[in-house]
């Protein structure tokens, strides 16, 4: 079964492993979730490649023992943001230009490319620090192809708020997007980049609404089964079904497993389950994968994208029909691509 991703980090850990050598280690290394020789076992074409601005200092990801409610990390400021960016797209660029994987720029690009066997790749970034308010940078970065933003990562940006790791807690925390926030949305509605609302609180949520967008989550979860800050109540899973956007199934344990624990002896029976619950709330159109690969703890049995077959078959022990399996694993996101982005 193909696989088309909405989510991973792997460009950070590429370019955390220095910019030598990078395209080497996409093709083939031991560490990580993603290269392309095990893609190519677990059925994966392509996805989103994140592009993302680490917190730096002493703030440490959280050990998610329940309850727990850990501060935002500090704001990063643009000075620091850019050249991480800056960085991860070289990275990128390298493996395009090495012919391993093809920069899609529409929906078009990314079905042809899948249809031809290669990898087809959407430039995403996660967290907008990397861009000023007069968003100069973000015309630049449209032309260097990114076609895919979330204005926030889980921290304050000088568009937004993120939701922190918090659970239990809805992502109903303070205001939304800033003045400056809703000109980038509306920048990049007219530019035709893709706005990611994962990592936003419930009030910027609804602000990319009112600007008239597809509200697209690409690695979040339903928060009626794993009630954390980072995962979507019903009434916003719905929005997603209304405005024909997408919800891609994040499989960090954290956010798949009831407790909110990140417990790495996690099955995939609670992936079923919040897939379950997104189709029948979202509609069976606008559910995809996000894996959050490179970028999450993952359940036993999905360790890495070599073992999604594994998730595939946990969806047909489940009684889900071929043609729903194709759309979730893939066609969906591909229809929504040839949307948003022609
Ligand atoms: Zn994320």
């Amino acid at each position: 079964m193909k696989v088309f991703d909405g989510h991973n980090d792997a460009l950070l850990r590429l370019w955390n492993g220095g910019r030598d050598g990078a395209v080497d280690r996409f093709r083939k290394t031991e560490t990580g979730h993603i290269d392309l020789d095990r893609a190519k076992t677990g059925g994966m074409v392509g996805g989103f490649f994140a592009m993302f601005p680490p917190p730096g200092g002493t703030f440490r990801m959280p050990d998610f023992q329940p309850p727990y409610d850990y501060p935002l990390p500090p704001m990063l400021d643009h000075d620091a943001a850019l050249p991480m960016i800056e960085g991860q797209l070289e990275v990128f660029e390298d493996i395009v230009a090495s012919g391993d994987m093809v920069h899609c720029r529409t929906g078009l690009d990314a079905e042809r490319a899948i249809e031809k066997g290669q990898f087809a790749a959407i430039l995403h970034m996660e967290g907008a620090e990397a861009i000023s308010e007069d968003l100069q940078d973000l015309h630049r970065l449209y032309e260097r192809g990114l076609r895919s933003l979330g204005p926030v990562w889980s921290r304050p940006t000088i568009f937004g708020n993120g939701v922190p790791f918090r659970y239990p807690s809805d992502g109903n925390i303070g205001p939304g997007l800033t003045e400056a926030g809703k000109r980038l949305v509306r920048e990049c509605a007219r530019l035709g980049i893709i706005v990611d609302t994962a990592h936003l609180n419930v009030r910027g949520f609804w602000d990319v609404a009112e600007a008239g967008l597809p509200l697209v989550a690409t690695h979040s979860n339903a928060h009626a089964i794993s009630p954390g800050a980072r995962n979507l109540t019903d009434e916003q899973l719905k929005a997603i079904g209304d405005t024909k956007g997408m919800v891609g199934l994040n499989y960090g344990t954290m956010f798949l497993r009831e407790d909110g624990r990140a417990l790495p002896q996690e099955g995939l029976e609670s992936a079923v389950r919040h897939l379950t619950h997104m189709i029948e709330v979202v509609g069976e159109d606008h559910v995809g994968l996000g894996s959050d690969f490179d970028g999450a703890p993952m359940p036993a049995g999905l360790s890495d994208c070599s073992q999604l077959p594994n998730l595939i078959t946990a969806l047909r022990d489940a009684k889900f029909g071929q043609a729903l399996i194709e759309k979730i694993a893939y066609r969906n996101w591909l229809a929504f691509l040839k949307r948003a982005l022609n």
